[in-house]
């Protein structure tokens, strides 16, 4: 016989984000923002004094000691990673053993599922309700009656936008057994993170990430923050050099910024309010049957079934935002003022139409 993929991967396909060109991104949940110039030179001189024959820090020392200064953490509770993205990888595989019981949401990031897929783990979805949020109490349930060992979601979500509190994720680290993964990618945006005493807990890992407030998608950092025994078997089991020098040290100048990324963070939270008045006001105007709550992220949430033609409509003109097939709905990521109102434009003319042609609304 022949080699043959696996069943397991034989109809997999590469993970592609929209093809094409658009003069406005808001389909990723990434910054607005490129680095100011002063970053910039910062950064020139770091290419200029890199050892590029050397293997980078196995423990990215510089690093952790930046983002742990950022976040007020003891370093020795952090680990770094290439991305979030690879620490989910370790966390579905090396971290379990085969056949482990993972809890995920739904509707949630989509990376929990797959990488748990991929490792084999037997996967238990609790189902959010039809305001989208998460029952805390239904959610332990649901831990403690597969006897999971881990249980993982976004807080606040990607891709609702809702939160727990703070209170809520304290309680379900402490009423089940499992190892709780918690998301924290979008928590720069809100105020209900538990990052700081991650490490005070038996059972608890917070993910951190360089990908969205901090807007530093293009080099890869991720970060887990945990008690030391935890920190030390993630740090084991990763690869040795999985976080390149380059990466390490333009993350090590960036997070030491505190200010311009303090500014940068209230202004994206700031235009992403602005954003989700200017669509519930669109929706009043037009009395639509838009489904939307205040969001906890940089990015705004609508459920409606005009999702799949406004998403059309947006890439004609020019416009990437994301759309959910399955939950009928658009996720915008909050842009510059002139992007969100240019967003914001293309939408109204697309209702203003289509109101003309046939009766929109309720
Ligand atoms: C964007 C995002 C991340 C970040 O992933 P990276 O690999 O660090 O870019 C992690 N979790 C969630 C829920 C996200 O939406």
């Amino acid at each position: 016989m022949p080699y043959q993929l696996c069943d397991k991967v034989r109809s997999l396909e590469p993970y592609e984000p929209i093809k094409g060109q658009y003069k406005i991104r808001l389909d990723a949940n990434e910054s607005f923002y490129s680095m100011p110039e002063e970053v910039l030179s910062e950064i020139r001189d770091i290419v200029n004094t890199l050892d590029f024959n050397r293997y980078p820090d196995p423990m990215a020392t510089e690093l952790i000691r930046s983002f742990s200064d950022f976040y007020g953490l003891d370093p020795d509770t952090v680990t770094a990673t290439n991305g979030s993205d690879e620490m989910l990888y370790l966390l579905a595989s090396a971290m379990l053993k085969k056949n482990s019981t993972v809890v995920v949401a739904d509707p949630d990031f989509s990376m929990y599922n797959f990488y748990s897929f991929l490792s084999e783990n037997k996967v238990i979805t609790y189902r959010k309700n039809e305001l989208l949020g998460i029952n805390v109490d239904d959610l332990i349930k649901t831990v403690n009656d597969n006897s999971a060992d881990m249980v993982i979601f976004s807080n606040p979500c990607n891709p609702t936008g809702l939160g727990i509190s703070a209170d809520d994720a304290r309680k379900l680290v402490r009423s089940v057994n499992a190892l709780v993964v918690l998301d924290e990618a979008y928590m720069d945006f809100w105020d209900q993170s538990i990052l700081t005493e991650a490490s005070s807990y038996d059972n608890l890992i917070v993910l951190k990430t360089a990908s969205k407030a901090v807007g530093c998608a293009a080099i890869r950092l991720g970060f887990a923050v945990a008690n030391k025994t935890i920190t030390n078997a993630l740090r084991a089991v990763k690869s040795p050099y999985n976080v390149n020098s380059l990466s390490q040290r333009i993350g090590t100048c960036v997070y030491a910024h505190k200010d311009m990324l303090i500014e940068r963070r209230d202004t994206i939270i700031r235009n992403t309010k602005e954003l989700y008045k200017s669509i519930l006001a669109l929706k009043e105007r037009y009395s639509l049957a838009f489904d939307i709550v205040e969001p906890c992220a940089n990015f705004v949430f609508v459920r409606t079934e005009l999702a799949k033609d406004i998403f059309t409509y947006l890439l004609e003109n020019g416009i990437a935002v994301r759309f959910f097939g399955s939950a009928g709905a658009l996720r915008i990521t909050t842009g510059s003022e002139e992007e969100n109102a240019e967003v914001l434009r293309c939408i109204e003319k697309y209702i203003a139409a289509s109101c003309r042609t046939r009766v929109c609304g309720r």
